[in-house]
Protein backbone atom coordinates (compact mmCIF):
# COMPACT_ATOMS: atom_id res chain seq x y z
CA UNK A 1 0.00 0.00 0.00
CA UNK A 2 1.70 3.49 -1.20
CA UNK A 3 1.89 6.03 2.31
CA UNK A 4 -1.09 8.00 2.42
CA UNK A 5 -0.56 12.01 1.53
CA UNK A 6 -1.79 15.41 2.23
CA UNK A 7 -2.84 16.38 -0.92
CA UNK A 8 -3.96 19.94 -2.21
CA UNK A 9 -6.89 20.41 -4.54
CA UNK A 10 -7.01 23.71 -6.96
CA UNK A 11 -10.25 23.74 -8.87
CA UNK A 12 -11.73 21.45 -6.53
CA UNK A 13 -15.15 23.01 -6.31
CA UNK A 14 -15.33 22.07 -9.90
CA UNK A 15 -16.43 19.87 -11.93
CA UNK A 16 -13.98 17.41 -12.41
CA UNK A 17 -11.65 18.50 -9.00
CA UNK A 18 -14.95 17.80 -7.14
CA UNK A 19 -15.44 14.09 -8.29
CA UNK A 20 -11.21 14.01 -8.09
CA UNK A 21 -11.53 15.13 -4.86
CA UNK A 22 -14.57 12.45 -3.92
CA UNK A 23 -12.01 10.19 -5.36
CA UNK A 24 -9.32 11.17 -3.58
CA UNK A 25 -11.21 11.27 0.40
CA UNK A 26 -11.00 7.40 -0.28
CA UNK A 27 -7.12 7.17 -0.20
CA UNK A 28 -5.72 9.76 1.02
CA UNK A 29 -4.91 11.13 4.56
CA UNK A 30 -5.92 14.77 3.89
CA UNK A 31 -7.60 16.46 0.89
CA UNK A 32 -7.36 20.32 0.70
CA UNK A 33 -9.60 22.52 -1.46
CA UNK A 34 -8.32 25.38 -2.78
CA UNK A 35 -10.68 27.25 -4.92
CA UNK A 36 -12.13 31.04 -6.21
CA UNK A 37 -15.62 29.46 -6.84
CA UNK A 38 -15.11 31.40 -10.00
CA UNK A 39 -17.02 28.50 -12.11
CA UNK A 40 -17.21 25.95 -8.97
CA UNK A 41 -19.67 25.58 -6.28
CA UNK A 42 -19.95 25.66 -2.93
CA UNK A 43 -23.07 22.45 -3.10
CA UNK A 44 -19.72 20.23 -3.95
CA UNK A 45 -17.30 20.75 -1.26
CA UNK A 46 -17.23 22.21 2.26
CA UNK A 47 -13.56 23.26 2.53
CA UNK A 48 -11.05 26.21 2.17
CA UNK A 49 -11.44 28.60 -0.39
CA UNK A 50 -8.69 30.75 -2.29
CA UNK A 51 -7.49 32.27 -5.24
CA UNK A 52 -4.25 31.25 -7.32
CA UNK A 53 -3.59 35.15 -8.57
CA UNK A 54 -2.97 35.54 -4.86
CA UNK A 55 0.79 34.25 -4.58
CA UNK A 56 0.42 34.62 -0.51
CA UNK A 57 -2.88 32.35 -0.09
CA UNK A 58 -1.63 29.87 -2.38
CA UNK A 59 1.98 29.56 -0.61
CA UNK A 60 0.61 29.08 2.29
CA UNK A 61 -2.19 26.24 1.35
CA UNK A 62 1.27 24.51 -0.05
CA UNK A 63 3.08 24.40 3.05
CA UNK A 64 3.12 20.97 4.52
CA UNK A 65 1.86 19.36 1.43
CA UNK A 66 3.00 16.79 -0.26
CA UNK A 67 1.22 16.96 -3.78
CA UNK A 68 -0.53 18.91 -5.64
CA UNK A 69 -3.35 18.43 -8.51
CA UNK A 70 -3.63 21.38 -10.15
CA UNK A 71 -7.47 21.25 -11.96
CA UNK A 72 -8.19 24.97 -11.57
CA UNK A 73 -8.40 26.75 -14.86
CA UNK A 74 -10.84 29.28 -16.64
CA UNK A 75 -11.67 25.94 -18.95
CA UNK A 76 -13.91 28.47 -21.36
CA UNK A 77 -12.19 27.94 -24.94
CA UNK A 78 -14.75 29.86 -27.01
CA UNK A 79 -14.01 33.00 -24.74
CA UNK A 80 -10.44 33.64 -25.59
CA UNK A 81 -11.63 35.28 -29.00
CA UNK A 82 -13.31 37.72 -26.74
CA UNK A 83 -11.32 37.68 -24.24
CA UNK A 84 -7.79 37.92 -24.78
CA UNK A 85 -6.48 38.04 -20.78
CA UNK A 86 -8.35 35.73 -18.98
CA UNK A 87 -6.56 32.38 -19.95
CA UNK A 88 -3.39 34.64 -19.30
CA UNK A 89 -4.25 35.19 -15.87
CA UNK A 90 -6.52 32.34 -14.53
CA UNK A 91 -4.54 29.46 -16.22
CA UNK A 92 -0.77 30.83 -16.89
CA UNK A 93 -0.31 32.84 -14.54
CA UNK A 94 -2.16 31.17 -11.28
CA UNK A 95 -0.02 27.99 -12.80
CA UNK A 96 2.91 29.81 -11.95
CA UNK A 97 2.17 31.34 -8.48
CA UNK A 98 1.27 27.80 -8.16
CA UNK A 99 4.70 26.38 -9.03
CA UNK A 100 6.36 29.16 -7.31
CA UNK A 101 4.46 28.05 -3.94
CA UNK A 102 5.63 24.55 -4.69
CA UNK A 103 9.44 25.35 -5.26
CA UNK A 104 9.12 27.49 -1.78
CA UNK A 105 6.92 24.55 0.21
CA UNK A 106 7.23 20.58 0.90
CA UNK A 107 4.86 19.67 -2.38
CA UNK A 108 7.34 18.56 -5.05
CA UNK A 109 4.30 16.21 -7.17
CA UNK A 110 1.84 17.81 -9.50
CA UNK A 111 -0.40 16.46 -11.68
CA UNK A 112 -2.11 19.02 -14.12
CA UNK A 113 -5.44 18.68 -16.30
CA UNK A 114 -4.56 19.92 -19.70
CA UNK A 115 -6.35 19.38 -22.95
CA UNK A 116 -6.83 17.84 -26.53
CA UNK A 117 -6.66 21.85 -27.71
CA UNK A 118 -2.68 21.79 -26.88
CA UNK A 119 -2.85 19.38 -30.27
CA UNK A 120 -4.36 22.33 -32.36
CA UNK A 121 -6.15 20.65 -35.49
CA UNK A 122 -4.25 17.57 -35.24
CA UNK A 123 -3.24 15.68 -38.81
CA UNK A 124 -3.22 12.27 -37.55
CA UNK A 125 -5.84 10.98 -35.84
CA UNK A 126 -6.23 9.55 -33.06
CA UNK A 127 -3.72 11.98 -31.75
CA UNK A 128 -0.79 10.67 -30.06
CA UNK A 129 0.99 11.97 -27.06
CA UNK A 130 4.29 12.48 -29.40
CA UNK A 131 2.42 14.37 -32.12
CA UNK A 132 4.00 17.23 -33.10
CA UNK A 133 4.40 20.43 -33.08
CA UNK A 134 2.19 21.67 -31.13
CA UNK A 135 -0.32 24.56 -32.69
CA UNK A 136 -2.72 25.41 -30.70
CA UNK A 137 -5.63 27.34 -32.29
CA UNK A 138 -7.04 28.75 -29.17
CA UNK A 139 -6.16 30.87 -26.56
CA UNK A 140 -7.02 28.48 -24.76
CA UNK A 141 -4.93 25.85 -25.88
CA UNK A 142 -2.05 28.32 -26.01
CA UNK A 143 -2.55 28.87 -22.59
CA UNK A 144 -2.41 25.15 -21.73
CA UNK A 145 0.39 24.28 -24.00
CA UNK A 146 2.50 27.38 -21.45
CA UNK A 147 1.59 25.94 -18.13
CA UNK A 148 2.86 21.84 -19.58
CA UNK A 149 6.04 24.04 -20.74
CA UNK A 150 5.98 25.52 -17.40
CA UNK A 151 5.35 22.43 -15.05
CA UNK A 152 7.61 20.10 -17.33
CA UNK A 153 10.35 22.80 -16.95
CA UNK A 154 9.89 23.38 -13.01
CA UNK A 155 10.02 19.61 -12.55
CA UNK A 156 13.43 19.35 -14.36
CA UNK A 157 15.18 22.90 -12.48
CA UNK A 158 13.03 22.19 -8.94
CA UNK A 159 13.58 18.45 -8.86
CA UNK A 160 9.75 18.13 -9.17
CA UNK A 161 7.95 15.61 -10.65
CA UNK A 162 4.75 15.93 -13.05
CA UNK A 163 1.81 14.28 -14.25
CA UNK A 164 0.59 16.03 -17.29
CA UNK A 165 -3.29 14.57 -18.70
CA UNK A 166 -4.57 15.83 -21.81
CA UNK A 167 -8.17 15.25 -22.05
CA UNK A 168 -10.95 14.72 -24.44
CA UNK A 169 -13.81 16.20 -23.63
CA UNK A 170 -15.47 15.05 -20.15
CA UNK A 171 -19.15 14.59 -19.03
CA UNK A 172 -20.47 13.53 -16.01
CA UNK A 173 -22.77 14.51 -13.09
CA UNK A 174 -22.24 17.88 -12.20
CA UNK A 175 -20.89 19.12 -15.46
CA UNK A 176 -21.92 22.81 -15.87
CA UNK A 177 -20.65 23.74 -19.34
CA UNK A 178 -20.60 22.29 -22.47
CA UNK A 179 -22.23 20.95 -25.82
CA UNK A 180 -24.71 18.49 -23.34
CA UNK A 181 -25.35 21.16 -20.70
CA UNK A 182 -25.55 23.59 -23.88
CA UNK A 183 -28.55 21.78 -25.14
CA UNK A 184 -30.37 21.18 -22.34
CA UNK A 185 -30.30 24.90 -21.45
CA UNK A 186 -31.38 25.87 -24.72
CA UNK A 187 -34.40 23.31 -24.99
CA UNK A 188 -35.34 24.13 -21.84
CA UNK A 189 -35.65 27.99 -22.92
CA UNK A 190 -37.60 26.27 -26.57
CA UNK A 191 -38.38 22.89 -26.12
CA UNK A 192 -39.38 23.25 -30.27
CA UNK A 193 -35.94 24.33 -31.77
CA UNK A 194 -32.31 23.35 -31.49
CA UNK A 195 -29.45 25.73 -32.61
CA UNK A 196 -26.18 23.69 -33.10
CA UNK A 197 -23.58 25.62 -33.68
CA UNK A 198 -21.19 24.85 -37.06
CA UNK A 199 -22.84 22.25 -39.34
CA UNK A 200 -23.44 19.59 -36.32
CA UNK A 201 -21.09 17.33 -38.43
CA UNK A 202 -18.08 17.99 -35.88
CA UNK A 203 -16.82 14.87 -34.26
CA UNK A 204 -15.18 14.80 -31.03
CA UNK A 205 -14.54 12.14 -28.50
CA UNK A 206 -16.19 12.43 -24.89
CA UNK A 207 -15.21 10.45 -21.51
CA UNK A 208 -17.28 10.20 -18.66
CA UNK A 209 -15.56 11.67 -15.31
CA UNK A 210 -15.56 8.80 -13.11
CA UNK A 211 -13.47 7.03 -15.80
CA UNK A 212 -11.79 10.07 -16.35
CA UNK A 213 -10.99 10.42 -12.75
CA UNK A 214 -9.89 6.55 -12.64
CA UNK A 215 -7.39 7.12 -15.19
CA UNK A 216 -5.88 9.89 -13.51
CA UNK A 217 -4.96 7.98 -10.18
CA UNK A 218 -4.27 4.49 -12.21
CA UNK A 219 -1.16 6.43 -14.18
CA UNK A 220 0.08 8.30 -11.01
CA UNK A 221 0.34 5.24 -9.28
CA UNK A 222 1.70 3.24 -12.04
CA UNK A 223 4.12 5.80 -14.12
CA UNK A 224 7.15 7.61 -11.82
CA UNK A 225 9.44 9.38 -14.52
CA UNK A 226 10.04 13.15 -13.75
CA UNK A 227 7.78 14.15 -16.73
CA UNK A 228 4.88 11.93 -17.57
CA UNK A 229 2.56 12.90 -19.99
CA UNK A 230 -0.91 10.97 -20.91
CA UNK A 231 -4.00 11.18 -22.99
CA UNK A 232 -7.19 10.93 -21.72
CA UNK A 233 -10.54 9.94 -24.13
CA UNK A 234 -12.97 7.47 -25.25
CA UNK A 235 -12.17 5.27 -28.05
CA UNK A 236 -14.79 6.74 -30.26
CA UNK A 237 -16.54 9.97 -31.41
CA UNK A 238 -19.95 11.56 -31.62
CA UNK A 239 -21.33 14.33 -33.97
CA UNK A 240 -22.95 17.43 -32.26
CA UNK A 241 -26.23 16.66 -34.02
CA UNK A 242 -25.32 13.57 -32.32
CA UNK A 243 -25.83 14.90 -29.27
CA UNK A 244 -28.67 16.77 -30.09
CA UNK A 245 -30.60 14.10 -30.67
CA UNK A 246 -29.32 12.22 -27.22
CA UNK A 247 -30.82 15.33 -25.21
CA UNK A 248 -34.17 15.73 -27.07
CA UNK A 249 -35.07 11.74 -26.39
CA UNK A 250 -33.43 11.82 -22.77
CA UNK A 251 -35.93 15.33 -22.34
CA UNK A 252 -38.75 13.42 -23.67
CA UNK A 253 -38.95 15.66 -26.69
CA UNK A 254 -40.44 15.08 -30.31
CA UNK A 255 -40.46 17.47 -33.19
CA UNK A 256 -37.58 19.51 -32.33
CA UNK A 257 -36.72 21.50 -35.16
CA UNK A 258 -32.59 21.67 -35.58
CA UNK A 259 -31.16 24.58 -37.19
CA UNK A 260 -27.44 24.95 -37.80
CA UNK A 261 -25.07 28.17 -37.45
CA UNK A 262 -23.27 26.97 -40.96
CA UNK A 263 -19.21 26.55 -40.84
CA UNK A 264 -17.39 23.24 -40.30
CA UNK A 265 -16.86 24.59 -37.14
CA UNK A 266 -18.69 25.77 -33.91
CA UNK A 267 -16.64 28.97 -33.32
CA UNK A 268 -13.65 30.27 -34.02
CA UNK A 269 -11.06 28.53 -32.00
CA UNK A 270 -12.67 25.31 -32.49
CA UNK A 271 -11.72 21.93 -34.06
CA UNK A 272 -14.18 19.96 -36.35
CA UNK A 273 -12.46 16.76 -35.40
CA UNK A 274 -10.41 15.19 -31.86
CA UNK A 275 -9.80 12.55 -30.74
CA UNK A 276 -7.18 11.59 -28.64
CA UNK A 277 -4.72 8.11 -28.90
CA UNK A 278 -5.07 6.07 -25.65
CA UNK A 279 -2.34 3.51 -26.12
CA UNK A 280 0.01 4.99 -23.59
CA UNK A 281 -2.43 4.31 -20.86
CA UNK A 282 -3.60 0.80 -21.99
CA UNK A 283 0.10 -0.27 -22.18
CA UNK A 284 -0.28 0.16 -18.93
CA UNK A 285 -2.89 -1.55 -18.43
CA UNK A 286 -6.00 1.15 -18.42
CA UNK A 287 -8.89 1.40 -21.15
CA UNK A 288 -11.99 3.06 -21.06
CA UNK A 289 -15.53 0.90 -20.75
CA UNK A 290 -18.02 3.56 -22.08
CA UNK A 291 -18.39 4.69 -25.44
CA UNK A 292 -18.70 8.80 -26.17
CA UNK A 293 -22.49 7.86 -26.69
CA UNK A 294 -22.95 6.13 -22.94
CA UNK A 295 -20.99 9.14 -21.49
CA UNK A 296 -23.21 11.99 -22.82
CA UNK A 297 -26.55 9.86 -22.52
CA UNK A 298 -25.63 9.42 -18.64
CA UNK A 299 -24.36 13.44 -18.80
CA UNK A 300 -27.88 14.53 -19.85
CA UNK A 301 -30.32 12.48 -17.68
CA UNK A 302 -27.69 13.50 -14.61
CA UNK A 303 -28.05 17.24 -15.79
CA UNK A 304 -31.76 17.04 -16.61
CA UNK A 305 -32.48 15.53 -13.18
CA UNK A 306 -30.54 18.42 -11.45
CA UNK A 307 -32.29 21.06 -13.18
P1 LIG B 1 -14.72 23.99 -13.84
O1 LIG B 1 -14.90 25.40 -14.29
O2 LIG B 1 -15.90 23.25 -13.32
O3 LIG B 1 -13.54 23.92 -12.76
C1 LIG B 1 -12.50 24.86 -12.63
C2 LIG B 1 -12.42 25.25 -11.18
O4 LIG B 1 -11.29 26.13 -11.00
C3 LIG B 1 -13.65 26.01 -10.69
O5 LIG B 1 -14.11 25.43 -9.47
C4 LIG B 1 -13.15 27.44 -10.49
O6 LIG B 1 -13.87 28.11 -9.47
C5 LIG B 1 -11.69 27.20 -10.14
N1 LIG B 1 -10.81 28.34 -10.43
C6 LIG B 1 -10.73 29.04 -11.59
N2 LIG B 1 -9.81 30.02 -11.46
C7 LIG B 1 -9.30 29.93 -10.22
C8 LIG B 1 -8.31 30.67 -9.49
N3 LIG B 1 -7.68 31.73 -10.02
N4 LIG B 1 -8.04 30.30 -8.21
C9 LIG B 1 -8.68 29.25 -7.64
N5 LIG B 1 -9.62 28.53 -8.27
C10 LIG B 1 -9.93 28.86 -9.55
O7 LIG B 1 -14.08 23.21 -15.10
P2 LIG B 1 -13.82 21.66 -15.34
O8 LIG B 1 -14.55 21.27 -16.56
O9 LIG B 1 -14.02 20.87 -14.08
O10 LIG B 1 -12.28 21.69 -15.73
C11 LIG B 1 -11.27 21.30 -14.81
C12 LIG B 1 -9.93 21.29 -15.49
O11 LIG B 1 -9.90 20.36 -16.57
C13 LIG B 1 -9.52 22.64 -16.08
O12 LIG B 1 -8.13 22.79 -15.90
C14 LIG B 1 -9.83 22.48 -17.56
O13 LIG B 1 -9.03 23.32 -18.34
C15 LIG B 1 -9.48 21.01 -17.76
N6 LIG B 1 -10.18 20.39 -18.89
C16 LIG B 1 -11.53 20.20 -18.85
C17 LIG B 1 -12.16 19.57 -19.91
C18 LIG B 1 -13.65 19.30 -19.90
O14 LIG B 1 -14.14 18.75 -20.89
N7 LIG B 1 -14.39 19.63 -18.87
C19 LIG B 1 -11.41 19.15 -21.02
C20 LIG B 1 -10.04 19.39 -21.04
C21 LIG B 1 -9.43 19.98 -19.95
Amino acid sequence: MPAKKRVLVTGGAGFIGSNLVDRLLEKESEVIVFDNLSSGKMDFIENLLGDLLDPEAIEKACKDTDMVYHVAANPDVKLGASDTKVHLDQNILATYNLLEAMRKGSAKQIAFTSTSTVYGEASIMPTPENYGPLVPISLYGASKLACEALITSYSHTFDMQAWIFRFANIVGPRSTHGITVDFIKKLKENPRKLEILGDGKQEKSYLHVSECVNAILFAIEKNKKEVNIFNIGSEDTISATEIGKIVVEEMGLSDVEFTYTGGSRGWKGDVPRMRLGIEKLKAIGWKPEYTSERSVRETARAVIDKR
